[in-house]
């Protein structure tokens, strides 16, 4: 089992506190394919921030390849999460004063990878994805498709175990949110790395081999 969760509660403090993840139990095995689908506001993306070991949560357990994910320091998540985990966005969170290819490099410059290695992997990277002559250019300059595509090469580009996507296809167009979905199926099988896709979109989870729905922070239908 990749990922077990088990009653996962988290609730966002303030004045008015929110009881956002409630009694969240999961368990998704190595390799699946998983959509969590739900309406706007119902939780998906504190779940997948849970997931990604990107916020806390107050109660519960989270396993994440067996390794009891609490209380960690910013330093231990930082790292786990860089070795474990890639993580695909609807914004693509590229940075535009960086290149293609340099954005697909930057993981491996956190891993310490030396600069003409780090280099030719990514330009690896993004040939496989079909991007290899617009490795040069800034995101700027590439269309939606291509700066999502460019966001998966950096995405895959550490053999992560798990890929986490918030909306990936949320600010593309239909013919174009298929071709990501066809290629993060492809993904799927070629490297058996784990998919975890939020969204609120019913095609999108109808691509998928199963889908957790969760509704005002609660698992409704698996
Ligand atoms: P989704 O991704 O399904 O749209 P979110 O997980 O983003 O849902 O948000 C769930 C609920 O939690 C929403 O009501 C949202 O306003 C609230 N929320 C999200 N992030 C925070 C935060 N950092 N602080 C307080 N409330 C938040
Ligand atoms: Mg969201």
């Amino acid at each position: 089992m990749l990922i077990e969760l088990k009653d996962i509660n988290k609730t966002y403090q303030g004045v008015q506190p929110l009881h956002v993840l409630k009694d969240i139990s999961l368990e998704v095995e190595k390799g699946e394919f998983l959509s969590i689908r739900g309406a706007s506001g119902s939780g998906k993306s504190t779940l997948l921030n849970v997931l990604g070991i990107l916020d806390n949560y107050d109660s519960g357990e989270y396993r994440l390849d067996g390794r009891l994910i609490k209380d960690l320091s910013e330093r231990e998540a930082a790292e786990y999460r860089n070795r474990t985990i890639g993580f695909i966005f609807q914004s693509f969170n590229l940075i535009n004063f960086k290149t293609a290819v340099e954005n697909v490099e930057l993981p491996l410059f956190y891993q310490g990878v030396p600069r003409r290695q780090r280099h030719e992997l990514a330009m690896e990277y993004l040939d496989r994805l079909g991007l290899k002559d617009r490795a040069q250019h800034y995101p700027n300059q590439l269309s939606g498709g291509q700066k999502q595509r460019v966001a998966i090469a950096r995405a895959l580009i550490t053999h992560p175990q798990l890929i986490l996507a918030d909306e990936p296809t949320g600010a593309l167009d239909t013919v174009t949110a298929k071709e990501v979905m066809n290629l993060l199926r492809d993904i799927n099988r070629a490297e058996q790395v784990t998919m975890v896709i939020v969204t609120h979109d019913l095609k999108v989870a109808a691509e998928t081999d199963r889908t957790i729905h969760i509704r005002d922070g609660a698992v409704v239908f698996d």
